[in-house]
């Protein structure tokens, strides 16, 4: 029998559709090419924002039509929507597409298996009832990859006002440090080079094993193993057991968690990449607080010149956001001069879109999307001349590669990514694919760079 997955949204979710297909395979199931030979089809959805809903929207009718005719031809038809906006619509989507089996929210996915086995046995599965916790899948491996994310901790305390996350995903929820060095041993058995810790908060990641075997909510204590505590117990793993996996990144961090600490252990492990992204959001004080950020532009510059202090090299990326309601001409000049400041090497911008449910939405003095759109641009050529130049400046340097795939413009060349995530394409054998080379990076092509492949 065959599966076919469409995923949307954060990495979290392609690493839960990732684990969702090891449960497949296990069953002894393939890949199917199209949802048009798939028995099982799984829809893995975002809430973030409203346009990744309506687009799912339109594929739930596109499904409508495909399960009509499958079922008029008698073939098997199972139709699965699971994340964040199963979660939040549930029941309402399910009478809007009745084409849908099932409905399966954040805290239903452990029985994940029963549904695949029901679909064997051409039945349905009955009711799924909720866990009072997420539960984590054991293993988020995609068949062949060299490159894997390994959840951490899920769900969010911070109730950003503009984020649905936190409604959707439940409180924060850590998994054991023994699970989670279990699943690395497993991923170095498949030869995977590099694993990203995933997380809403990564830095927020807090185990206590009391706590959590009695079901009581944790208060901190000082036994706790918190994310710098398992950021070394990871590097010191992978060294005791002469791990495959050369190097480690996460995400996504909050700044108000971001602690020294964590940037210390960071600064003597050469297992850990010197790449952080670590979202600003706003350059305005007064902004911050009506996102309910937690802290002000001051603390996240410090926090910025501690990182750079002690981890000499690293490259810096972010998340900003323009437009948010109330926003003055002076609070935008801050983003821009916030910008300007710290020197990101590259910078995810958008501007703000009212989600229903969340606070921001009903606030006043929302900003008209002629405004938004003129400061998005703005922000944008702020950024592009600085990525350009900072990038420009690393020309010359010899660094560490982990090549990635062929060239898609040159079947003679790879395409790899450096420890500070940037792209760089030189001439290479494709034997060399998953494997980490030393290169020069030469000159910069648009954001990629060109380099040379030293021996
Ligand atoms: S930290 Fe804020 S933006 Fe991030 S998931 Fe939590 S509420 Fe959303």
């Amino acid at each position: 029998m065959k599966y076919f997955f469409e995923t949307y949204g954060c990495q979290m979710n392609k690493a839960e559709s990732s684990s969702f297909e090891q449960l497949f395979l296990e069953h002894g199931w393939t890949a199917a090419e199209g949802p048009e030979t798939a028995d099982f089809i799984v829809i893995n959805t975002c809430s973030v924002r409203a346009t990744a809903e309506s687009r799912i929207d339109g594929r739930l009718g596109f499904y409508t039509m495909l399960g009509r005719q499958r079922k008029k031809a008698g073939s098997s038809f199972t139709l699965a929507v699971v994340g964040c906006m199963a979660e939040r619509l549930k029941d309402e989507l399910k009478k809007q597409y009745p084409v849908v089996d099932y409905v399966i929210g954040t805290f239903q996915r452990y029985k994940f298996d029963d549904l695949i086995t029901a679909a064997e046995n051409g039945v349905k599965a009955g009711p799924i009832e909720e866990e009072p916790v997420y539960t984590f899948s054991e293993f988020s491996y995609e068949p062949g990859a060299f490159q894997a994310y390994v959840p951490i901790m899920h769900g969010c305390n911070n109730f950003c006002t503009y984020c649905i996350v936190p409604y959707v995903r439940g409180r924060e929820v850590s998994r054991s440090p023994e699970a989670i060095l279990h699943e690395l041993d497993l991923l170095s058995a498949k030869n995977v080079r590099e694993i990203t810790l995933l997380g809403q908060n990564v830095n927020s990641y807090r185990w206590n094993a009391a706590a959590s075997a009695s079901g009581s909510a944790a208060h901190p204590t000082e036994d706790d193993i918190d994310f710098p505590v398992l950021m070394q117990m990871i590097a010191d793993h992978l060294r005791e057991t002469k791990s495959n996996i050369g190097w480690v990144r996460f995400m996504s961090s909050h700044p108000k968690d971001l602690s020294e600490r964590l940037i210390d252990v960071i600064a003597k492990e050469d297992v850990f990449c010197r790449h952080i992204h670590l979202p600003v959001q706003h350059g305005s004080t007064r902004i911050l607080a009506a996102m309910n950020r937690r802290y002000t532009r001051e603390d996240y510059l410090a926090k910025v010149r501690m990182i750079r202090e002690k981890l000499p090299g690293v490259s810096l990326t972010t998340d900003i956001m323009l437009g948010f309601p109330g926003e003055t001409d002076a609070d935008f000049e801050e983003a821009v001069t916030l910008l300007q400041e710290v020197r990101y090497e590259a910078a995810f911008m958008y501007y703000y879109n009212p989600r229903e449910g969340t606070k921001a939405c009903t606030m006043p003095d929302q900003i008209s999307m002629e405004i938004k759109k003129a400061r998005l641009a703005r922000v944008i050529e702020t950024q592009l001349e600085i990525n350009r130049t900072e990038m420009a400046k690393r020309a010359g340097t010899t660094v560490k590669v982990l090549c990635e795939c062929v060239s898609k413009d040159n079947p003679d060349e790879l395409l790899g990514r450096t420890e500070q995530d940037e792209h760089v394409v030189f001439m290479a054998d494709a034997s060399l694919i998953g494997t980490f080379q030393t290169v020069q990076l030469l000159e910069l092509t648009g954001n990629t760079f060109r380099g040379t492949l030293l021996k």
